[in-house]
């Protein structure tokens, strides 16, 4: 146990890489005309039963994973990035640390080259977490606080913006759920994690999006009506494992959301989910 604290310590203790900015200037992309390139964003929105898996091609040749599914699903993952012929991860986002979220995190890790990880700053003292945090220490990684307002990339076209945690602290674990919105061009994708609605009403960002990673696994205590009234998403994805024991999604969050878009997409009944973008257009396929 103290061995596991001391590392905590040591991976949260340098957080020289991650730019905060006052959320008031953290607008998205500048207005100016974009006009749609050959470079796409590719976001993958992996079927791992119940749990989230999400793998993002972006368009200036980096790549993202948010999130790493349940412990047993590390495998397929890995292989998964590994057939899309990538060996390394610009960026790894662990949302909260939640084994639906971190379970197969170590494993990927272990895996491939990894640039920079994000993590909120919550503490649990699952086995899997310290599994998580002692792959990173052995990798010689540092963990950068994501919270509200961390601008994780700025270029031209594309933005990656943390919207939450806003606070530092939170009864419930999914409070702490990195909220993540990537725009490229005159595209936006919306990633909440588990927030619940004491998080998802604090946040003071643009939570506009075309693209909505559903919160929760559809649960009902992450889409409010005034959540959505925000993001007004064209396309929704509920990443959620069949007949899984939560009922998750709740029926009153398809019909929230049916409000918005006919679009929406399940992992249980869609299988994998790809959603590319120029920065214009939106393309999905689903693997079933
Ligand atoms: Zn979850």
């Amino acid at each position: 146990m103290k061995k596991f604290l001391i590392i905590i310590l040591l991976l949260f203790g340098v957080n020289g890489c991650a730019i905060n900015v006052p959320e008031s200037q953290a607008n998205p992309i500048e207005e100016k005309e974009f006009v749609a390139s050959d470079e796409e964003l590719v976001a993958h929105f992996i079927d791992v039963g119940q749990g989230d898996a999400n793998f993002i091609e972006l368009p200036n040749g980096d790549t993202m994973l948010i999130d790493a599914g349940i412990a047993s699903s590390g495998d397929d993952i890995t292989k998964y990035i590994e057939d899309l012929g990538y060996t390394d991860i610009d960026y790894v986002i662990a949302t909260h640390p939640h084994a639906d979220h971190i379970g197969g995190m170590a494993e990927v890790i272990e895996s491939f080259d990894i640039g920079t990880v994000y993590m909120p700053k919550a503490v649990s003292t699952s086995k899997t977490y310290e599994n998580l945090l002692e792959t990173i220490a052995f990798k010689d990684l540092m963990i950068n606080t994501g919270k509200a307002g961390v601008e994780v990339l700025r270029e031209d076209d594309l933005v990656i913006l943390m919207l939450a945690p806003v606070q530092d602290s939170y009864a419930n674990l999914n409070n702490y759920s990195i909220v993540l919105k990537i725009t490229y061009g005159n595209i936006s994708f919306l990633y909440t994690g588990d927030a619940e609605e004491e998080s998802l009403e604090e946040i003071t960002g643009d939570l506009t999006a075309d693209v909505l990673k559903v919160g929760h696994h559809g649960s009902d205590t992450s889409t409010t009506d005034d959540f959505l009234g925000q993001v007004r998403p064209k396309y929704a994805v509920i990443s959620v494992g069949d007949k899984n024991s939560y009922s998750h999604p709740s029926k009153s969050t398809i019909s929230k959301l049916e409000k918005y878009t006919d679009n929406i997409y399940r992992t249980d009944l869609n299988g994998t989910v790809i959603i590319r973008s120029d920065g214009i257009n939106v393309d999905v396929k689903t693997e079933r």
